[in-house]
């Protein structure tokens, strides 16, 4: 009989009522443990984002913080490809990153070319200034921010990686033009190239200061089966650098329609848009 006899807290004695209270006091900590795990989240962000601008300041990199104005003196950093990129909402601002630093050029009419084509904030590089590199065909033209991210890929991308794998140094980019009313491929429907607005351009080979020249479609591969020549690790260099300062880079390890020449462009694709490197 005893064996028999409910305990306290077991079925049949009330232990229900028992339980939903016990319940409630579950369900009323569950929802205090939320709540701190919350503010605890919140603090955890707020000091997240100070020791950011800490470490971005202590380290002297304002390159590296998204908040800084763009100097293009400073060395590339995590965000130096997002504000060339955004240099596209502002034309004045893109003229001053470029006098800044010293980059000559003349500001291009804008152009209406009926439909998505045109631009308004083109400009064609001058000589002199800070920039060595000519441009074949010459009086090339090209929205600002494409401008600006070609002159800092000159000076620390192109340059260095001239001197460092071909022991020379680039005199003349040769290209394939930016502006050119049409969509992607030239296809009669589908989305708009970029270079509808001149926010691209087509890099094809460089002509080096000793005379000698390197193509993307003739040293992409290395030529005879040899893909570790300097040639073809120039090219990859120079491809992996604009990655950092263009929003869309593509290669011929991209497709075929890319094997004579590197795409380069600034899509405007938002402050958190996708950034193309292929
Ligand atoms: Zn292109």
């Amino acid at each position: 009989m005893a064996l028999h006899t409910p305990g306290p807290g077991l079925p049949g004695d009330g232990g229900t009522d028992q339980h939903r209270a016990a319940g409630v006091t579950r369900g009323a900590r569950a929802i205090r443990r939320l709540r701190r795990s919350a503010r605890a989240l919140v603090i955890l962000s707020v000091l997240g984002a100070v020791a950011l601008v800490a470490w971005g300041s202590l380290r002297g990199r304002p390159q590296d913080l998204p908040w800084t104005p763009l100097d293009l003196s400073q060395p590339i950093g995590a965000f130096t490809g997002r504000k060339l990129t955004a240099l596209g909402d502002d034309f004045g601002a893109c003229r001053g990153v470029l006098d800044r630093a010293g980059v000559r050029y003349t500001a291009l009419p804008p152009r209406n070319g009926g439909g998505r084509c045109g631009y308004r904030d083109a400009v064609r590089f001058a000589e002199g200034g800070a920039r060595r590199i000519s441009y074949a065909p010459a009086g090339l033209g090209v929205a600002c921010p494409v401008a600006a991210a070609l002159a800092k890929w000159e000076w620390d991308v192109v340059q260095p990686a001239a001197d460092r794998y071909l022991k020379s140094r680039v005199a003349t980019i040769e290209h394939f033009g930016s502006y050119s009313c049409r969509r992607m491929y030239g296809r009669d429907a589908g989305n708009w190239s970029e270079h509808s607005t001149a926010d691209a351009v087509d890099i094809a080979g460089f002509r080096l200061a000793d005379g000698r020249r390197v193509t993307v479609v003739r040293d992409w591969t290395g030529g005879d089966g040899e893909p570790a020549r300097s040639e073809a690790a120039f090219l990859r260099a120079v491809r992996d650098g604009a990655c950092d300062l263009f929003a869309t880079v593509l290669s011929p390890d991209y497709n075929a329609a890319h094997r004579d020449h590197f795409h380069l462009d600034q899509a405007s694709r938002g402050a958190m848009g996708w950034r193309a490197c292929r």
